[in-house]
């Protein structure tokens, strides 16, 4: 067990000391790993009142329980901290070959507690550990800090996890990037490492991961991996990756353009997978460790303005975020602008986000060219994209004001912008239209880092695939509810989606396995946590421990003082009804997300009135003392 759990490395930078501990059977049972222990980690060290980017905040590096070995497409990381874009809950993962290799040194976790008194990168090599000088790296972008540590170290095969100037900037959206081109994107994690001083995590490892039973492990891998891919939508995937979507997405109105002014774009084909791959700009595919799948690509641009650009994806997100969002239906403009997300350290959706609230601030008149450093924003410009991108991670100019994200921006300019500041709880929201996707609205509101898809992953409302429509039947009962567009049983799909994502992200598993492709289903990932430690554990009980570890996410942001009222989606998905679905009125209003929250409440077993949850509820999850503490701090839910 330990072998395959990992001890936990904990760092504290601030006097340049480090211990190990072992990661305790009982928490691994009860929180699987990764995601899930990391919120227990958070938990036990982060206490209410801390700061997301002074000291006191702490980070955590997960790799998931099953990363390392052969389950297919388990080589996920989580990072988990207080987030700066929200002041709340952050967990963000990657994936990349980074969390494998720490699993083969000899760890599962990594606490990183304090602030260096300069830059500093860690080192572990298998037991050894070395806190390093970084000084000649600050200031270098996320590939040429790649490049130095391994020639500094004198090994090329070094997995590195690193920031770039937008997180020692302290840009609010900063990325942590593993292996160059795979993002922990979301909510700022890049940023806390920043004000850590810490600007990356080299690690080799010489060992192996081991399973309990070994042969009844690899009995169910093979039948997992056959089942992965024999899903009727795997070959799209790995032929086009995840931009592959965008043709289903934009006719049924749910692909946010021009700022979610629009739901759709009149011409999607350019920023699709089947374009990058049929004009050459697709160069070759690219798996994470343990893929099966390999969605991730590398694509590059030969002729042209852009000339010379390279990058991973572009991911669905970043050709909706940096294109569609912005007006910019240009592949090789998306391509460059990517790569400068990467190489900065940034989150492509967040970045796309905060440029196109300011192309629509300059539209209104709100930002002229004064404040916008004598360039005109207009829809469209892909050279002025990829200028933005360079001042946010930069914090150059108006890049100053855009790093800080558009909720504090819009509060900045003031007049009318919070009205195209499509974010909740401070984090911009990824791209989906939920005027237009139900299920999705709801994940959004509730999700504890803000607007967002990378906790509950509600695809299958679609009704893309047989399997998304069987999937659907079996959760609600009839595969008419296979439509985004009705409001009916979304709450037992947004929860049944929590915890399956949650062991999705405890075990290592990337999320295309289990809720965009169905292969790896919630029995699959029972019978691999059972024989790889040995415990076995049902269907049900590894769904309760989701549940369980998403609760315990629940209590967190409670006792930072979160409220009902902050469950909620951004101003303009709640007021202004989708222009492109002439058919109905398609809008988030407030009557209908109160009913939604409501059911959803109810199922959980939260209170209602404030979103907490009850004292009955966590005793039932095996997390009394968590309710003891919330009790304490008059936070507990009314029976
Ligand atoms: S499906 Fe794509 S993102 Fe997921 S593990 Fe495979 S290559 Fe990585």
């Amino acid at each position: 067990m330990r072998q395959l759990a990992g001890d936990i490395l904990f760092v504290n930078l601030t006097n340049r000391t480090w211990w190990r501990e072992p990661t305790p059977k009982d928490r691994l049972l009860a929180f699987l790993g990764g995601r899930g222990l990391n919120a227990r980690l958070l938990w036990d060290y982060l206490k209410p009142g801390y700061n997301p980017l002074e000291p006191d905040n702490i980070v955590i590096f997960g790799p998931g329980l099953l990363s390392g070995t052969a389950a297919p497409s388990s080589g996920r990381t989580t990072v988990t901290c207080l987030s700066p874009a929200t002041g709340l809950y952050l967990k963000t993962s990657g994936g990349g070959q980074w969390g494998a290799e720490l699993k083969f040194a000899g760890f599962g976790y990594i606490v990183i507690l304090g602030r260096a008194d300069g830059p500093v990168y860690l080192w572990i090599d298998d037991g050894k550990i070395e806190i390093r000088d970084a000084s000649k790296l600050w200031g270098l972008d996320v590939r040429a800090t790649d490049l130095a540590i391994k020639q500094e170290l004198g090994d090329a095969d070094i997995q590195i996890s690193a920031i770039g100037p937008a997180g020692e900037k302290l840009v609010r959206f900063a990325a942590v990037m593993f292996s160059v081109y795979h993002a922990a994107g979301r909510g700022g994690a890049g940023a806390v490492m920043g004000s850590k001083n810490l600007k990356a995590i080299a690690v080799r490892g010489s060992g192996s991961v081991a399973a309990a039973k070994p042969a009844r492990f690899h009995e169910t891998v093979l039948l997992a991996r056959k089942s992965l891919l024999s899903d009727s939508a795997a070959p799209g995937l790995a032929r086009y990756g995840t931009s592959g979507s965008l043709n289903g997405v934009n006719e049924l109105r749910v692909f946010p353009a021009y700022n979610f002014q629009r739901s759709c774009v009149d011409d999607v084909y350019p920023l699709t997978g089947q374009y990058l791959a049929e004009k050459g700009y697709l160069k070759r595919r690219v798996a994470c460790f343990g893929c099966v799948i390999g969605c991730h690509r590398f694509s590059t641009v030969e002729r042209g303005t852009f000339a010379g650009s390279y990058a991973g994806g572009p991911e669905y997100e970043t050709m909706s975020a940096l294109g569609g969002g912005c007006g910019v239906i240009d592949t090789a403009a998306v391509i460059k602008a990517n790569e400068l997300c990467n190489i900065y350290g940034l989150d492509t959706i967040s970045t796309g986000s905060v440029i196109q609230w300011a192309m629509e601030c300059y539209e209104k008149g709100d930002l002229g060219r004064k404040e916008l450093d004598g360039m005109e924003l207009r829809w469209g410009d892909g050279p002025a994209v990829s200028q933005m991108v360079r001042k946010i991670a930069f914090r150059e100019g108006i890049g100053d004001l855009l790093a800080e994200g558009v909720k504090r921006a819009a509060e900045r300019v003031g007049g009318e912008t919070y009205k195209w500041a499509v974010q909740s709880k401070g984090l911009e929201q990824s791209r989906v239209d939920t005027r237009s996707a139900k299920s999705y609205a709801l994940a959004f509101a509730v999700n504890p880092r803000g607007a967002d898809h990378l906790h509950t992953e509600t695809f299958a409302e679609f009704g893309l695939s047989p399997e998304a429509r069987a999937l659907i039947t079996k959760i609600a009962g009839d595969e008419k509810y296979a439509n985004p567009y009705t409001t009916e049983k979304r709450a037992e799909i947004v929860r049944w989606h929590e915890d399956c994502y949650a062991v999705t992200d405890a075990l290592g598993f990337c999320a295309f396995s289990t809720t965009a492709l169905y292969g790896i289903t919630p029995r699959f990932m029972a019978d691999l946590f059972s024989a790889a430690t040995g415990y076995h554990i049902y269907e049900e009980e590894i769904m309760q421990a989701g549940r369980r570890v998403v609760t315990l996410e629940k209590c967190f942001n409670t006792r930072m003082g979160a409220h009902r009222k902050d469950d909620t989606l951004a101003w303009r998905l709640m007021n202004e009804p989708s222009p492109d679905r002439p058919d109905t009125v398609a809008v988030n209003s407030k009557a209908e997300l109160d009913r939604l929250l409501d059911e959803y409440y109810a199922l959980h077993g939260w209170d209602p009135q404030t979103s907490w949850p009850k004292r009955s509820t966590l005793d039932r999850l095996g997390l009394a003392d968590i309710a003891a503490e919330l009790e304490g701090a008059g936070r507990i839910g009314k029976e």
